[in-house]
């Protein structure tokens, strides 16, 4: 760890420097790339990072959220459900995130209620100011209270001028009061748009858009502007003026190829010693970042190709499946692979196409859901990988798929089914949890976050992760129904991977296949560039060497 000279000041939770990202002119411009950017490149000078988001919508968290209004729910080890970006926080720090990184409007109203009905407030009327901005405030500060970084760097989700946003922003002009300047740095995110017509960038939108934060109190100190061409120095020196910051903290963001280029873009753009400089620190030279230009390396010069089928109900939105895209994109550069997904709608597999749909491609992987929609045509799928030896990679609803599939073709079950699909089926396979059968409400009472599996010697899965002994994040109510176990390991399909506690089933596996490996628990997860996820990494392995054979 770097030696810092800090700024001499009295209280230990100040020590600890912030920074907030704030988006304005739309949305979708990436903040959570650029502050994950922005930590990376901190992290690579030697400081502890840790990024925050704060989302201005209603729900507790987005646990309850359709995938198609939200995206994918990413889960942390301590069982919080919660925004996508909190993945790519982790993928780019190699650091977990935890309950305290997303915070919504709905937990911070959560909180104050019941503050208020304990009797907190007594004698006082609750108001947004202070009593929302200061449980604001508090969950800013609360990373930054465990002492273990030296940055804490809060990105505020939606766009500023959003009335959902609005006591955010206070919280954060009030942050940057209370602490001062030396301790807070405020970074805005805009866009450049470019007029065809005009054939020119436009610096209006971005005018307006910090006019509107200045209007709520909050000079930005960096502008990071995202654009499809460069701003050249008129356009800087322009932005500047308007906008009261320094030529050189006007930092250009141009469209990258992919959201891993963006650390090293933001590093020639100095986005991180602008930062440094706000808070009078001084770093060396250049950062540590040789592993992630050797990373870059590889994924951008693949000598190989395989085609995935990815089979989800969700797939016209792709950040559905955000992490599962990305796990693919680590461990295909371990494997100077460019991994292609071919998505597939699991609704439109039918018996008579299933074959010229699937039988083409190096490996199937059946994605994580809920509900009865798609179900069949993802059972289907996975009879095709099963029979025709295509490496298969199952994940959740995928794994309990690969059950109902077995039983229902290789145990001649008639009627297996899940409990979760089938109006009490014959034969269920996969059934409720007991500890969710008198579960009523919806919001985080899945089976959340972390637990360890021992694996099965000498199974495929403790061959590729070379380990005996997992820790693997979960999501779902609905399990192997171990009554069956012996049936199934009888014909082949094995449970390698068991909870010891519980008994539960976690990873199921095909003897006679080169590759069928289905988890109860979301390997893509824990996929990260430093650390490619190993299931990940062996299923794109299978898919090349059956690619070969083909
Ligand atoms: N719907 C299934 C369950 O609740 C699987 C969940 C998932 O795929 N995340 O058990």
């Amino acid at each position: 760890m770097l030696t810092v000279i800090w700024p001499t000041h009295s209280s230990q939770m100040t020590k600890t420097k912030y920074i907030f990202v704030t988006g304005g002119v739309t949305s979708s411009l990436g903040k959570g790339i650029i502050a994950a950017s922005l930590a990376k490149l901190l992290q690579s000078r030697g400081f502890s990072v840790t990024i925050q988001k704060f989302d201005p919508y209603i729900n507790i968290d987005p646990g309850t959220l359709n995938p198609y209004e939200h995206g994918e729910c990413y889960v942390t080890d301590d069982g919080a459900e919660t925004d996508l970006d909190l993945g790519h926080y982790e993928r780019f720090l190699n650091i977990p995130t935890s309950q305290s990184n997303n915070v919504t409007t709905g937990k911070i109203y959560n909180n104050v209620i019941q503050k208020e009905r304990a009797g907190d407030f007594l004698g006082k009327t609750v108001q947004v100011i202070p009593h929302i901005t200061d449980e604001i405030k508090s969950n800013f500060y609360k990373l930054g209270e465990t002492g273990l970084y030296d940055f804490i760097i809060t990105e505020i989700g939606g766009c500023v001028g959003d009335i959902e946003s609005l006591p955010f922003i206070e919280a954060v002009r009030q942050t940057r009061f209370e602490l001062g300047s030396d301790h807070v740095v405020s970074i805005h995110l805009t866009l450049i748009p470019y007029l065809k017509a005009a054939g020119e960038l436009k610096t209006k939108p971005t005018q307006h858009s910090v006019k509107e934060l200045l209007e709520a109190g909050i000079q930005p100190d960096i502008l990071v502007c995202r654009s499809e061409y460069e701003l050249n120095n008129e356009i800087r020196r322009k932005l500047a003026l308007f906008c009261n910051v320094q030529i050189d903290h006007v930092i250009e963001s141009l469209d990258a190829e992919t959201i891993y280029d963006v650390p090293i873009l933001m590093l020639k753009e100095k986005l991180d010693l602008r930062v440094l400089d706000k808070f009078n620190i001084r770093s060396k030279e250049e950062p540590n970042i040789a592993s992630w230009k050797e990373y870059l390396v590889r994924l951008k010069n693949p000598t190989s190709i395989v085609k995935i089928g990815l089979v989800g109900k969700y797939i016209e939105l792709k950040d559905a499946y955000k992490s599962i895209i990305e796990s693919f994109i680590h461990a295909g550069a371990v494997k100077d692979c460019k991994v292609e997904i071919v998505w597939i709608q699991s609704e439109d597999i039918q018996d008579d196409n299933c074959l010229e749909l699937l039988s083409d491609l190096n490996g199937i992987l059946v994605a994580p859901g809920f509900g009865e929609r798609g179900i069949d045509g993802k059972i289907s799928a996975i009879k095709i990988a099963r029979e025709h030896s295509i490496p298969f990679f199952g994940i959740c609803l995928g794994m309990q798929c690969a059950v109902v599939e077995f039983a229902r073709n290789v145990l001649n079950l008639n009627g297996a089914s899940s409990t979760e699909i089938g109006n009490s089926p014959l034969h269920p396979v996969i059934d409720i949890m007991e500890e969710q059968k008198n579960i009523k409400k919806m919001g985080g009472t899945m089976r959340l976050g972390a637990y360890t599996c021992l694996l099965e010697q000498d199974s495929l899965a403790n061959k590729v992760y070379e380990q005996h002994e997992i820790s693997e994040r979960h999501r779902h109510r609905y399990e192997f129904n171990n009554d069956y176990l012996s049936r199934f390991k009888e014909a082949g399909m094995i449970a390698s991977g068991i909870n010891k506690e519980t008994g539960l089933v976690e990873i199921m596996e095909l003897k006679n296949h080169p590759w069928f490996i289905a988890t109860q628990f979301h390997p893509e997860l824990k996929s990260t560039v430093i650390n490619p996820h190993p299931l990940f990494v062996a299923f794109v392995d299978a898919a090349l060497k059956h690619k070969k054979n083909q």
